[in-house]
């Protein structure tokens, strides 16, 4: 920042270049044609009431930082001769380095989501929800001159008129106590906001349920009285120039005067003479009481929507709205929202903690509460307003409150009776669902008191329920009677895991595979270990029971003893590269596949795992994967393996081919391949014997290998339409 300033010659004045991406911004805001230009008062009154916030809070332990200055509010000042608006509060004011910081040398991760929001398509008046409100100020004017008093500084005024830099200089006049004045000064074709009727429909619209008066500077007029000496005055005025225009100056309106006559006798008590008189004087534009506290029966839909919008700076209205008050031993009442969105900064670990508003008896006391709602319920905004918290509470003190803790308890009940009501209007609870359902899944994960209820409202598609995605109850009511298990499977997408050859006998005995394919959905598996007193069975893991009769029990067994030495040989060739190799039970179509332990990481959780940057390495290799190799013994290319075994077990072409059976296993079971080159050599030599060639000594002369040994794709693709039809 040091290299940005320049010192103008006085030395009074310094120059600061705007962070890039704040400059692109601004030069955005400042050339792009957009109509709906209002939202900039709601973006100041915002910031205003931010400020007001603050230096209430502070208060609380010191009430000496109001000193300067006790109204908590903000006016509005429009001034039509010179073209400005100017917004006025008494909050906290910024220090220099605050105007410099936070008026152009820091950009924040919204400036460039803000931005590229734009670019797909978003509208300008979302400016609010990425945190760079301020900056549409230049929506309406040319140029913005900012003047504010934080109790820790002297007066300093920043200034810009976009164009890439913004001047700050100490401001020696007049004292503002504390608190900042944003003086707009309007582009020549914005002068409609300087009316006073526009801004009132503004405020009305956008900011009515801000928390400190708003208080409009007006021109009224009055009827004023003149006596005798100001009447005479008046007259004399009054002829000497006749012809007066200025609309400013008081007129003279002549009650009565057509009684008055030259002729007659003048009366003896003079009739007083009355005329218009201009001046200024405030309008509170925000009077309505706090919602929260109004009956939830008197209050409309567009209300709670109004109010959603003011608290939230969104664009849109909630999706779901809870308000509630709890009375007893103790008292609170709430607002709960559902926004419709999630943040661009949900998971954002930099971002404030939450976006509960708490109040204590009607005053402001903070809005990252941490102790107010759990994290996974971070996308509930709402408000929270206590009669018995007392009103100077710190953060440490929140800390360890009982209160509170009660509080958030009832929270979390109503969060999830509010999802739960939604959840019966199945359009609205896709949208919530679409949203937040990593939300809900990092609940699954921490919340465990409140684990059953959480599981209840998730959905998945399943390999039965088509487009539409179920609940955990509806697969349980679909389940067939001599199925014990809820089976699932986790991947990478519903394609990869619908076609997996691990969904394959299951599907094929009538039983639904439950599709997990988000990445937090492995970790709701390994906290989630039942629904409805069914286990939950992973399709991809070791043991997995597939309900069989006698018949199928009596060839599994005999395909074990028939298979153990195929095997054997196997495992000697895979070595440490798996943990065992067994006859499966869950292939139709595949001839292997590899399976994972019960508690190590399956494949998808292993990519993962993988793909998350700065890992610690040292843990890839005792939570990897544990690999089991399953073979299907029905399936022609094992039974010609476990011959060419039997015939020969160190027969060199057995080695290659297994080698080459378990990397083609690995990457049909969604694992990467260590090796890809030593993979592809592999198949590129299948290739050459496809073709009826090959040059490669060490196989040519031992093998003599011909198609029908090793079966190409149609073959076993014929193959296993065979056994089908059987
Ligand atoms: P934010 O969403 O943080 O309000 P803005 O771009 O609207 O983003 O404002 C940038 C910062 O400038 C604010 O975070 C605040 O620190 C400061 N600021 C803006 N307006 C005021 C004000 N009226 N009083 C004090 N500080 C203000």
């Amino acid at each position: 920042m040091p290299e940005d300033v320049a010192m103008d010659k006085g030395g009074e004045i310094e120059t600061f270049a705007f962070q890039a991406e704040i400059a692109q911004l601004m030069s955005l805001i400042v050339n792009t044609f957009y109509s709906n230009k209002e939202v900039f008062i709601r973006e100041l009154i915002s910031n205003a009431s931010d400020a007001l916030d603050k230096i209430r809070y502070e208060s609380l332990t010191d009430p000496s930082k109001l000193d300067s200055g006790k109204e908590l509010c903000m006016t509005i000042i429009p001034n039509k001769n010179d073209r400005t608006l100017t917004f006025r509060d008494y909050g906290i004011g910024m220090t220099k380095a605050d105007m410099v910081n936070n008026l152009g040398t820091i950009a924040k991760s919204g400036t460039k989501a803000f931005m590229e929001a734009l670019q797909a398509g978003a509208d300008i008046s979302m400016i609010g929800q990425f945190g760079v409100g301020f900056y549409s100020a230049y929506l309406v004017a040319d140029v913005v001159t900012v003047i504010s008093k934080h109790n820790d500084d002297e007066q300093y005024i920043w200034e810009s008129s976009a164009g890439g830099s913004f001047t700050i200089s100490h401001d020696k006049g007049e004292p503002l106590g504390r608190g900042t004045k944003i003086i707009l000064h309007m582009k020549e074709d914005q002068a409609e906001y300087l009316q006073e009727s526009r801004i009132k429909d503004i405020v009305k619209k956008h900011s009515q349920f801000i928390g400190y008066p708003i208080k409009l500077v007006v021109e009224k007029e009055r009827d004023k009285e003149l006596s005798e000496d100001e009447d005479d005055e008046e007259k004399k005025d009054d002829e000497e120039k006749d012809e007066d225009k200025d609309e400013d100056k008081p007129k003279i309106e002549d009650v009565g005067a057509d009684e008055e006559s030259e002729d007659k006798p003048k009366p003896e008590k003079k009739k007083k003479k009355t005329i218009k008189e201009k001046y200024t004087d405030e309008e509170e534009l925000n009077k309505m009481k706090p919602i929260w506290t109004r009956n939830p029966e008197e209050i409309t839909e567009e209300e709670y929507g109004e109010f959603y919008k003011s608290l939230t700076n969104d664009w849109e209205v909630h999706l779901a709205v809870k308000h509630f008050s709890v009375e007893g031993q103790l008292e609170f009442r709430t607002l709960l929202f559902i926004p419709r969105r999630a943040p661009f900064d949900l998971f954002e670990s930099k971002k404030k903690k939450n976006n509960i508003k708490l109040y204590v008896r009607r005053v402001f006391i903070m809005d990252n509460c941490d102790e107010l709602i759990p994290e996974y319920l971070n996308f509930i905004r709402g408000v929270v307003d206590s009669e018995d918290l007392p009103l100077n509470i710190s953060r440490e003190m929140l800390q360890q409150n009982k209160i509170l803790k009660v509080i958030r308890k009832n929270l979390v009940k109503k969060c999830l009776e509010l999802f739960e009501e939604l959840a019966e209007d199945k359009e609205n609870y896709k949208k919530c669902y679409e949203q937040f359902s990593k939300n809900l899944k990092l609940g699954i994960h921490e919340d465990s008191q409140n684990r059953k209820k959480l599981s209840e409202l998730l959905r998945y598609h399943t390999s039965a329920s088509g487009d539409e995605m179920c609940s955990l109850k509806d697969y349980v009511e679909r389940m067939k009677e001599n199925q014990k298990h809820i089976y699932y499977i986790t991947g990478e997408s519903k394609e990869q895991v619908a076609n997996s050859s691990f969904v394959e006998s299951v599907k094929k005995r009538g039983f639904e595979v439950i599709y997990m394919i988000d990445p937090i959905d492995e970790y709701v598996v390994q906290q989630l270990r039942e629904f409805d007193n069914k286990t939950l069975v992973s399709v991809t893991k070791e043991g997995l029971e597939l309900p069989e009769d006698e018949a199928e029990q009596k060839k599994r067994e005999e395909d074990k003893a028939k298979f153990e030495n195929l095997c054997k040989v196997m495992k000697d060739i895979l070595d440490k590269k798996v943990e065992k190799v067994v006859v499966s039970n869950r292939l139709v179509d595949s001839p292997c596949c590899i399976v994972t332990s019960q508690y190590g990481w399956t494949a998808n959780m292993e990519r993962i795992m993988k793909a998350q940057a700065l890992r610690d390495t040292s843990t890839m290799g005792y939570m990897a994967a544990k690999k089991h190799l399953e073979i299907n013994s029905d399936h022609p290319i094992m039974e010609n393996l476990r011959q060419k075994a039997e015939a020969d077990k160190h027969d060199k072409s057995v080695k290659d081919l297994v080698m080459l059976l378990f990397e083609t296993a690995l990457l049909s079971s969604g694992f990467a391949l260590e090796d890809p080159q030593v993979h592809a050599s592999r198949i590129y030599r299948m290739i050459k014997l496809g073709l009826g060639f090959d040059d490669d000594e060490v196989i040519v002369e031992e093998e003599k290998v011909d198609s029908k040994e090793f079966p190409m794709e149609d073959d076993v693709e014929e193959a296993s339409r065979m056994e089908e039809v059987d």
